[in-house]
């Protein structure tokens, strides 16, 4: 699909890592998949990716750790 932003290139699936802080609290999810234009740099969501992704970031952050990490797809990760 033709990026509506920048209109100079076609939107690609790609897997890309999403980071959340909160007082002093990091979270992290990997291989988030979205899409990307290879031009501009803009990244489209999917509605259920926005939110199972929030809803991991909440997780992860008040889970209490300095710095949590997991996957996208499951797999939970020691930082
Ligand atoms: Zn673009």
């Amino acid at each position: 699909m033709r990026c509506e932003r920048c209109d100079q290139a076609d939107r690609l699936p790609v897997r890309r890592a999403k980071v959340a802080e909160k007082q002093g609290r990091v979270a992290v999810v990997l291989g988030v998949p979205m899409e990307e234009c290879p031009a501009c740099g803009e990244r489209w969501l999917d509605w259920d990716v926005a939110r199972r992704l929030d809803d991991l970031l909440t997780e992860l952050l008040a889970a209490g750790a300095e710095v949590a990490t997991r996957h996208f797809d499951g797999t939970s990760e020691a930082a």
